[in-house]
């Protein structure tokens, strides 16, 4: 199978059996969303969640969140990963969004990086979900279920994947893209155990060819 059959294959597959897929991340608008990625680094979004509800009945917009001080905003962010960062990183966020940018979440990846506790990732996220920017955010499960099937070759970063994966998705595919890989990395594709028997997949899958061979 080419590399051009395999992409048609895979994403083929998934138009037709998640024509849908979206975040799992609850949000209501590009402010909350923003806070939800920035909240999930290195944490599930089952657990971000379950703490979002209590921010956002607090801090319903980002001039509200830019008045909150530390000590308001840390005990609503405890239980979830590097609360320290985290707290600092929302309230500096909120700060610049008033300040730089007239009270707007930016919808540029250039301008999004600005922020505090923003990187690529989170800017690929927030434009391509918001407003289906033809960005990919390479995370852990796009990173590893992109290099098991096939989609890239010897990337090394997950900037390596996200280039790879732009080169040769179709641009109007790329934002769902992105979910179909992470869902499928998140439930099927399983960092330590793959559930490959029940892997509608596994006709275009390097990793599973290998598998094949193997046994
Ligand atoms: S066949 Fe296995 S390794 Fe390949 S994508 Fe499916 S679950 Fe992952």
């Amino acid at each position: 199978m080419t590399k051009k059959e395999r992409y048609a294959f895979v994403l083929d597959y998934f138009e037709k059996h998640a024509p849908n897929a979206e975040t799992e991340l609850i949000y209501d608008n590009p402010y909350q969303l923003l806070v939800a990625v920035i909240l999930s680094a290195q944490c599930t979004d089952k657990r971000v969640n379950m703490t979002t509800p209590a921010i956002f009945e607090k801090y319903p917009d980002v001039a509200a969140l830019s008045h909150a001080t530390f000590d308001d905003l840390f005990p609503l962010i405890r239980s979830i990963s590097y609360p320290n960062n985290k707290t600092k990183h929302l309230i500096g966020m909120a700060n610049m969004v008033m300040e730089d940018f007239n009270g707007e979440i930016p919808s540029t990846v250039p301008e999004l990086v600005k922020l505090p506790g923003v990187g690529r990732k989170t800017a690929n996220v927030i434009t391509s979900v918001v407003h289906q920017q033809p960005n990919m955010a390479v995370d852990t499960h796009v990173f590893r279920v992109s290099a098991r099937l096939g989609l890239t070759t010897n990337a090394k970063t997950p900037l390596q994947t996200e280039l790879q994966l732009i080169k040769n998705i179709p641009k109007d595919k790329i934002y769902i893209a992105h979910h179909w890989l992470i869902l499928h990395g998140r439930y099927i594709c399983l960092a330590r155990s793959p559930k490959c028997g029940e892997c509608a997949l596994r006709p275009a899958c390097k990793y599973y060819k290998t598998l094949i061979k193997a046994s």
